[in-house]
């Protein structure tokens, strides 16, 4: 499995995609199948490799909270909440214009890359196994930044 830093043209956001390997990504990206999980821009390209400041948006969320407050490059914890909840919004807007799948994502995202489904962006749950296996039959996934609260479980 491999992980490449991807940018979309758009806006310039980064995220991570999981492929198979460098030709998966060429082929898929060739297809059009790689988009952007923030704003679901299909310009995407492959970032340059920089130093980061967290792989994860939730690593960030939980070193602020108990980090000393003192002068350093490090944002604030004012700034990281400022941060993820801007991150949160966009994941949202994004998930209106993607279909929950839920369980079924697997099957759905195999359906989509065999083209006997609608091509369409769609979210759901998977095992890190069931990822893996995509990722083997040379399906992207891009792990989601927040937990995703299923329709009908949202207040
Ligand atoms: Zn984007």
């Amino acid at each position: 499995m491999i992980v490449f830093d991807l940018r979309c043209a758009p806006d310039g956001h980064v995220f991570e995609g999981w492929f198979g390997s460098t030709a998966d990504y060429d082929d898929q990206s060739a297809r059009g199948l790689v988009s952007c999980p923030m704003c679901g821009s299909g310009e995407v390209g492959k970032a340059p490799m920089a130093p980061r400041v967290g792989r994860k948006g939730n690593q960030l969320a939980v070193a602020p909270a108990a980090a000393p407050a003192e002068p350093s490059a490090e944002p604030s914890a004012a700034q990281v909440k400022a941060m993820l909840a801007e991150l949160g919004r966009m994941q949202r807007r994004l998930l209106e214009k993607s279909d929950f799948v839920g369980d079924r994502f697997p099957d759905e995202a195999r359906a989509i890359h065999l083209g006997e489904a609608e091509a369409r962006a769609i979210h759901g749950r998977a095992t890190l196994a069931d990822a893996e296996s995509l990722i083997d039959e040379g399906i992207m996934v891009a792990p989601l930044l927040f937990p995703v609260a299923e329709p009908g479980e949202e207040n």
